[in-house]
């Protein structure tokens, strides 16, 4: 009897703009070569590794396993591909795994089945990345990670742009570990499995690891962008990608938030870039009317004076054109230094001061720096989500996976 995996064990991340995600909204494929004459001994055990590590039972707790022979088919590849930009029902799920002449084991309310079926159909044929995922034991659960800070700031300069969003200089901090009382003691994302794994064994870490294992994912890809972009349509809970004009000049609210309202062909759209996204809400910040512009975000309905209106909260943009910014400024009173005001239509300009006036002044009109370039922008590294493109991964998109085989993948000491 012999098992074996065709792949590295896949972790997909589906619509981030899900309200009723699990944190992350990730389900996890395993592709396995297995004789038929282990087919329901290798179903038995994933069925138990899945109740024994599941909190089943708990609210919002609803795991699901599904099980699907040869090739996904293209109804389930296209099922994937709704559940990265769109939502998809467990109704949908049940009907296209049946389709597919698969099966499956759920608890709860079944919405595990959509993430289950959406990583199988997901095979990472475009833009990939990889993430190394090393995992505490029980019994440190909960305390302080003990990954050696000054270890993980070599190592990114080590490695990067071979591995990426390890350490975020401008605000000091550690990306590579999660913050829950979660069993990750760190994950490492990178370009190939062997960058994730020199970059781990560069790290001093100060607690036993259960174990580590390297897996192929859709991280850094910006993968629902690329899914959203034949759709301009604006719903809710969507990722959007949208082009335009700048409307009005943005507007700052309590807490820092920068809104923004962008003209499409169709209408005027609302967009937020929020604190946490740091020099980028400045750069939204700075847009003035007439700029080009092309947003990408998600859609969230928020609301607006008693009604509920739908917002883009921005993720990217790319600044194609700016306009000047020109302002018209009445002329200063040659005697006085003081703004002149006007003295009627055609009448020229008055000094309020010293009453000097002159019938022949008229506006001046300033060009003001706009202080950016046209160009890309996204957030700071600390607001980057799982499917945020770093700058660093532009000019490093893979093509066709080579399909080479997973040795080295798994290790446990
Ligand atoms: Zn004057």
């Amino acid at each position: 009897m012999r098992i074996c995996f065709i792949d590295y064990p896949n972790i997909i991340r589906l619509n981030p703009n899900i309200p009723y995600k699990t944190r992350g909204n990730a389900a996890v494929a395993l592709r396995l070569e297995v004789p038929t004459s282990e087919y329901d001994a290798v179903k038995e055990m994933a069925v138990q590794t899945v109740e024994e590590s599941s909190e089943i039972g708990e609210e919002a707790t609803d795991p699901a396993v599904v099980f699907v022979k040869g090739e996904p088919s293209s109804a389930v590849a296209r099922l994937s591909r709704k559940a990265l930009t769109g939502i998809v029902s467990v109704a949908e799920a049940v009907r296209t795994l049946r389709g597919s002449c698969g099966c499956a084991v759920s608890y709860g309310s079944g919405l595990g089945l959509v993430g289950a079926l959406a990583a199988v159909g997901e095979t990472l044929e475009g833009d990939y990345t990889y993430e190394l995922i090393a995992y505490r034991r029980q019994e440190n659960v909960g305390k302080p990670r003990l990954i050696d800070e000054d270890s993980v700031i070599k190592m990114d300069r080590l490695t990067s742009p071979s591995t990426f969003n390890n350490y975020d200089t401008e605000h000091k901090r550690v990306l590579i570990k999660p913050h829950g009382p979660d069993p990750v003691l760190l994950g490492l994302r990178g370009e190939t499995p062997e960058a994730v794994h020199a970059a781990f064994r560069l790290l001093r870490i100060h607690e036993p690891i259960e174990r580590w294992v390297i897996f192929r994912t859709n991280h850094g890809t910006e993968a629902h962008f690329k899914a959203a972009q034949s759709r301009p349509s604006l719903r809710a809970n969507r990722p959007v990608v949208l082009h335009g004009a700048v409307y009005r000049r943005p507007t700052r609210i309590t807490g820092g938030h920068v809104f923004l309202e962008l003209l499409t062909s169709r209408r005027v759209v609302q967009c937020a870039a929020f604190e946490p996204t740091g020099k980028f809400k400045e750069v939204v910040a700075k847009l003035i009317p007439g700029d080009k512009v092309t947003i990408f975000g998600g859609v969230k309905e928020r609301e607006v004076d008693h009604r509920l209106s739908l917002t883009v909260n921005l993720e990217k943009i790319i600044i194609e054109r700016l306009n000047e910014d020109v302002v018209a400024e009445n002329p200063r009173c040659p005697r006085c230094d003081k703004r002149m005001k006007s003295a009627g239509r055609g009448q020229g300009f008055r000094c309020p001061r010293c009453k000097y006036s002159s019938p022949r002044a008229a506006k001046q009109f300033l060009r003001r720096n706009r202080n950016i370039l046209p160009g890309l922008y996204i957030p700071d590294k600390k607001a980057h989500r799982h499917l945020t493109k770093p700058f660093s991964r532009y000019g490093l998109e893979k093509g066709r996976w080579e399909g080479k085989p997973p040795s080295g993948t798994w290790h446990r000491p």
